[in-house]
């Protein structure tokens, strides 16, 4: 971390944050004028022509979004790990239910550990996906969290109260591969509170980590991938697959024990914003 007397390096840093979120908020308004356009439904050969699209809005749009959000080169994706259907299963199977009580517990608990207002966030439960929606950065956010008693739907939940505190301790705009990777350390609180879910915990950022790489793996290319339909996040969400295989690396020194105070977290996200600004 910066020594906070060193004016002259913070501002510059503030500086470089500032050409970074220019240039992530350029790439996000291409993303919305695109989708405003395209009526088409998803299939290979729309996500192909959506891809040529946005090269043409911004020149170079895939690797400023690689780029901006923090991504890594995207590499051949590996052949599918196999023999992890047991703790597939594990992670599956029934654990606690996620109730509206539960989850404003635990969110009660997060907004305590790091000093922040509890009614900020408003949140939507029993929703189809998980999401986090920053309403006003620094003050309020809404939470859709899924249903289900899974460790699957646990992760989800946790996953996005992560999204939540990031956008409630932070006033800069934060590249997604660091967003990403505080989203997952919180959602390894799972496993730190339940130690018999850790292998399967282990296996499911495995095969997450593998989903990213063939996303990441497509969007680069331009190659469809084997499967029929094109996944959710390839056709709203492009351009950030690479980050989400960077936020993986980023997120792993901390699982095992978190960041677990206010000032590890924000110097967690202002350290690894500034390396990926200060790289732009
Ligand atoms: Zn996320």
């Amino acid at each position: 971390m910066t020594d906070v007397l060193d004016i002259a390096s913070e501002f510059r840093a503030a500086k470089r944050n500032h050409v970074g979120a220019a240039l992530r908020t350029r790439m996000r308004q291409a993303i919305v004028a695109e989708q405003a356009t395209c009526t088409t439904p998803p299939s290979w050969s729309a996500w192909q022509q959506r891809r040529q699209r946005l090269e043409q809005r911004v020149p170079g749009f895939l690797t400023l979004m690689q780029q901006a959000h923090g991504g890594v080169t995207a590499a051949p994706p590996p052949s599918a790990a196999s023999g992890a259907a047991t703790l597939r299963a594990v992670w599956q199977a029934s654990h606690e239910a996620v109730t509206p009580a539960r989850i404003v517990a635990q969110w009660q608990r997060y907004a305590h550990q790091y000093g922040l207002q509890a009614d900020a966030v408003s949140f939507e439960f029993e929703a189809p996906r998980g999401c986090c929606r920053v309403v006003a950065p620094g003050y309020a956010v809404q939470l859709a969290l899924p249903g289900g008693d899974s460790a699957a739907a646990w992760h989800d939940c946790l996953h996005e109260m992560g999204h939540a505190i990031v956008a409630l301790l932070t006033s800069s705009d934060v590249p997604r591969a660091v967003d990403e990777a505080v989203a997952e350390v919180f959602a390894a609180d799972l496993e730190r509170d339940c130690s018999a879910l850790a292998t399967a915990a282990a296996d499911a950022r495995t095969r997450r980590l593998l989903i990213a790489q063939r996303l990441a793996w497509a969007e680069t290319t331009g190659i469809p991938m084997a499967q029929p339909h094109v996944p959710w996040a390839l056709w709203h969400d492009p351009g950030v697959q690479t980050a989400y295989v960077a936020a993986h690396r980023f997120a792993a020194p901390h699982l095992g024990d978190g960041l677990q105070t206010r000032v590890a977290l924000q110097q967690f996200v202002a350290n690894l914003s500034r390396a990926i600004d200060g790289g732009l």
